[in-house]
């Protein structure tokens, strides 16, 4: 490990801290601050309000990392995904997703994933750790410096300008890190992106899910994907710990209005949970909150136990949420040939390093 400390992925009040540490006024940290992550900034000898001591004493015990990019890939359909190195070389993937109206970059946050989804490929690679703010405000940044989007622009004029917190992991298992880091991205001064455009996606965590609509107030999005206690908790382990009353009942709390809806994500499973009357009954589930589903072909991956609905069936699905007045989109697969898509994170570098490892036991 490095002992130069990295300054991205402290608070305000930290890095006003630090710079009070080395002896220096409060009011450097407001520079920072803009020199980071407004303008982007990697040197301090860049920093030219700072005065050449300040920026020498900088040098010595600091540094603005972002994680170092292993990989990169572009889909073509624009998709891109960047296989990131953590300074202690565990590893996480980054997905930027570029639309007609927006480009969404899809943040991991944790490397693996404890939650055991049994139709999702990183579900079944072991967690090994949470990642710290640094290492998730650091994916948004190294997106930003392969596209140049430095400083930061109008919110109107953005190339990056979504987030989903819908990548490796569950965020809520990872609340003080993620809110710290979402903190950070949110601030006026420097990468300034508003609630409104980032969404925090979770397979349920109910406890977590109050404080997330307190504390933050970003957009949810529910990974459902089942109508009943049975097939949830057949599905998605985590259902026998936050049933789905209480989970309705933590969505019914949270904070939205008609122009701000929950999203429910619901996977389509063959024969599992695409019938009709599953989606009678999820219009029955949702009654009283403001929602609106995202419909998710199975991507299937090797070994997976499930198949793909056929396209005409999720599009009854979809008809009917909408004939009961919900917005049911099918969600376009993004990505598919870099291994990009929902679910499929991580387990292709991971292939890919199982690859190595045999060959190198081989040699
Ligand atoms: N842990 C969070 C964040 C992961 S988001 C959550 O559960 O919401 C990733 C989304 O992709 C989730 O909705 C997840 O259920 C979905 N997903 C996982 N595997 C998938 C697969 N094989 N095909 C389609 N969607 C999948």
């Amino acid at each position: 490990m490095s002992e130069v400390k990295n300054l991205i992925g402290l608070s305000r009040a930290e890095l006003a801290g630090e710079m009070v540490a080395i002896g220096e006024k409060p009011f450097r940290a407001k520079q920072l601050w803009h020199w980071i992550y407004n303008r982007g900034a990697t040197d301090f000898a860049a920093m030219s309000n700072l005065g050449k001591p300040l920026q020498q004493k900088l040098t010595e015990s600091y540094r603005v990392a972002r994680p170092k990019i292993a990989r990169e890939q572009t889909s073509t359909d624009g998709t891109r995904k960047w296989l990131l190195d953590f300074d202690d070389k565990n590893q996480a993937e980054t997905v930027y997703i570029p639309e007609e109206d927006r480009g969404t970059v899809c943040i991991s946050s944790q490397v693996g994933c404890t939650l055991t989804c049994q139709f999702c490929h990183t579900g079944t690679q072991l967690l090994v750790r949470n990642l710290e703010a640094a290492e998730i405000v650091g994916q948004f940044m190294a997106a930003r410096d392969s596209y140049g989007e430095w400083p930061t622009p109008d919110d109107g004029t953005r190339l990056l300008s979504n987030i989903v917190m819908m990548g490796m992991g569950e965020p809520l298992f990872n609340y003080e890190n993620v809110a710290k880091a979402l903190t950070i991205i949110m601030d006026g001064e420097g990468i300034a992106l508003s609630k409104r455009r980032i969404t925090l996606s979770t397979a349920g965590v109910v406890p977590n899910i109050r404080r997330c609509g307190e504390e933050l107030g970003v957009n949810l999005a529910v990974s459902l994907h089942a109508t009943t206690d049975e097939v949830r908790d057949r599905i998605m382990p985590i259902n026998k710990k936050y049933p789905l009353a209480e989970l309705m009942q933590a969505l019914r709390d949270y904070p939205t209005n008609n122009a701000r809806r929950i999203t429910f994500e619901y996977v389509m499973l063959k024969g599992v949970n695409d019938s009709e009357a599953d989606a009678r009954n999820l219009v029955r589930l949702v009654k009283g909150i403001p929602a609106k589903f995202n419909l998710i072909p199975f991507n299937k991956w090797p070994g997976s136990e499930f198949e793909v609905t056929p396209m005409k069936q999720i599009e009854r699905f979809s008809d009917l949420l909408f004939q009961a007045g919900y917005s049911a989109p099918i969600r376009q697969t993004r990505g598919a040939d870099i291994l990009a898509a929902c679910g499929q994170l991580k387990s292709d570098s991971e292939r890919q390093r199982r690859l190595k490892e045999k060959l190198a036991a081989a040699e």
